[in-house]
C-alpha cells in the first residue's frame, strides 16, 4: 500500500489530521491498534476552547457540536464559604463549549466514513521504518496477515503509549509526575451546576463538570493509587459534597445513579523535537498535561491544525517552510498550555502544607478578586487563538 501520510492513531489528533489532509487533496491512511466502537465511546476530556471549536465548524464538523453542545461563558472558582463566577466573554471576548470526546470521536469517524477514508483498526506490532529517507511503517492487520505501508510523511498521533514516541532518537523530555490522583465518576444525574465548578477544599480539591443536560462528570482529588471500587457510591457523594460546599449560600449537590469510575494520574510532559526526518508527533504522543487546564484534546487539535498545513504545503507545493517551523510553532503552545495546567493544579490541589494552603488561598483571592488576576486565567482558559 501506498499513500501521502501515514497516520499512527485514531484518535482525535489522527482523525482530525486526515480529514484536515483530505481538504487539502492530501491522501492518508490511518492506522489503530483498538475498534471502531473502543474510539467512538472512550470517555475522555469535555471542553471544547473556542478556537477548536471555530476551527472545526470551519471543516464541516460543528453542526451537532452547536446543536447538542453546551456554550459555557466562563467557570465557578471556590473555597469554604466563597464562590466566584468568572466570566471568559466579558474578561477575554471568548467563550468555551461542553462537547464530550466521545462527540468529538463520533462526528470525526461519520465525517471519514463520509469520505472514505481508509482506517484499519485493530492492527498490532506497529512499527515505523526508514523515517530519514523513504519511509514505511509495516503491522499485522486484523486478520493476521503481515503488511506494509509506504508513505511520504508519517504522522504519530499515537498517543502517550504508541511506538512514534520512541522513534524520535534521543529526544529532550521533560516531565513531571504529581503526588495525587483524579477519580472521575460519571452519574446519571442532571448537573447541580450550570457552569463547571473548580473547588479547593482542605480535604482536597474538588471538580463539578458535566456531559449534557442529563449527565454529570466529577471529580475527586485522591492519592495516587487509590483503587475506583474501593469507593462506595455513598463515600463519593459524600466527598463531593463535602468538598463542593453543599449547604453553602443554599446550594445543593444531587447525587444519582454512577455509571463509571476511574482514577486518571496526573502529569505534565514534553518531549522535543515533535519530529524526526519525514516523522512529524501530534497530541498526547508529544505531550501530555493534567486535565485540570482542560488542555489535552485542545492541543492535539491545535497541533493537526499547524501539521495539516505543513504537510499540505510540503505536498502539494514542494514547500518545506512550515514543515520545519512545525516543532518549534507548536511548542509554544505546548509549552503555554503546559504551564496554565500546572499553574491550575498547583493553585487547586492541596499537599498538605499549611504554608502551601496560605499561599493557595491568597492567589485564588487574588484571581476571583482582581480583573487582571481573573483575565489571565480567562484568556488562557478558553484558550489563545490558533497560531499563538
Ligand atoms: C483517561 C483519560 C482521561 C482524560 N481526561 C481528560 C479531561 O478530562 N480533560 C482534558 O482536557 N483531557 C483529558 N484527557 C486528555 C485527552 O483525552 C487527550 O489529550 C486526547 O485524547 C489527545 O488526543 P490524541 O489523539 O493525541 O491521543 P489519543 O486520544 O490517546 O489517541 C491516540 C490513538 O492512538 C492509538 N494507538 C496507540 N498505540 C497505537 C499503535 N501502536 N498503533 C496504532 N494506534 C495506536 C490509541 O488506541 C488511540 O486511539 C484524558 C486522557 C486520558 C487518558
Amino acid at each position: 500500500m501506498r499513500t501521502q501520510v501515514a497516520i499512527i492513531g485514531a484518535g482525535p489528533a489522527g482523525l482530525l489530521l486526515s480529514h484536515l489532509l483530505a481538504q487539502g487533496g492530501v491522501s492518508s491512511v490511518v492506522l489503530e491498534t483498538r475498534s471502531e466502537e473502543y474510539v467512538a465511546a472512550r470517555i475522555r476530556a469535555g471542553i471544547l476552547e473556542h478556537s477548536s471549536v471555530e476551527l472545526l465548524a470551519s471543516v464541516g464538523l460543528g453542526s451537532r457540536l452547536r446543536a447538542e453542545g453546551d456554550e459555557h461563558r466562563g467557570i465557578y472558582l471556590q473555597w469554604p464559604g466563597e464562590r466566584h463566577h468568572l466570566d471568559f466573554v466579558d474578561l477575554a471576548g471568548r467563550s468555551v463549549w461542553v462537547y464530550g470526546q466521545t462527540e468529538v470521536q463520533k462526528d470525526l469517524i461519520a465525517a471519514r466514513r463520509a469520505d472514505d477514508q481508509e482506517i484499519h483498526y485493530e492492527v498490532s506490532d506497529v512499527s515505523l521504518h526508514d523515517l530519514a529517507d523513504s519511509p514505511y511503517v509495516t503491522y499485522t492487520d486484523k486478520d493476521g496477515q503481515s503488511q506494509r505501508l509506504d508513505a511520504a510523511f508519517v504522522a504519530g498521533c499515537d498517543g502517550s503509549f504508541g511506538p512514534s514516541r520512541a522513534s524520535i532518537p534521543s529526544p529532550k523530555v521533560h516531565e513531571k509526575v504529581y503526588p495525587y490522583s483524579w477519580f472521575g465518576i460519571l452519574a446519571d444525574v442532571a448537573p447541580s451546576t450550570d457552569e463547571l465548578i473548580y473547588a479547593w477544599h482542605p480535604d482536597g480539591f474538588a471538580l463539578h463538570s458535566m456531559r449534557s443536560a442529563t449527565v454529570s462528570r466529577l471529580y475527586l482529588q485522591v492519592p495516587n493509587g487509590t483503587d475506583p471500587q474501593s469507593w462506595s457510591d455513598d463515600r463519593i457523594w459524600d466527598e463531593l459534597a463535602t468538598r463542593l460546599g453543599h449547604g453553602q449560600n443554599g446550594w445543593k449537590l444531587n447525587p444519582g445513579p454512577i455509571t463509571d469510575k476511574s482514577v486518571l494520574p496526573m502529569r505534565s510532559y514534553v518531549q522535543t523535537p515533535m519530529r524526526h526526518g519525514n516523522l512529524f508527533l501530534a497530541g498526547d504522543a508529544a505531550h501530555i498535561v493534567p486535565p485540570t487546564g482542560a488542555k489535552g484534546l485542545n492541543l492535539a487539535i491545535a497541533d493537526v491544525a499547524l501539521l495539516s498545513k505543513a504537510l499540505i504545503a510540503q505536498v502539494k507545493e514542494k514547500n518545506p517552510t512550515l514543515a520545519d517551523a512545525y516543532s518549534d510553532d507548536a511548542q509554544r503552545r505546548v509549552w503555554r498550555c503546559t504551564h496554565f495546567s500546572w499553574w491550575m493544579t498547583t493553585m487547586l490541589h492541596t499537599s498538605g502544607d499549611p504554608f502551601d494552603a496560605e499561599l493557595q488561598l491568597s492567589q485564588l483571592r487574588w484571581v476571583a478578586g482582581s480583573r487582571a488576576g481573573a483575565t489571565g486565567l480567562a484568556e488562557n482558559y478558553a484558550g489563545l487563538p490558533l497560531g499563538y
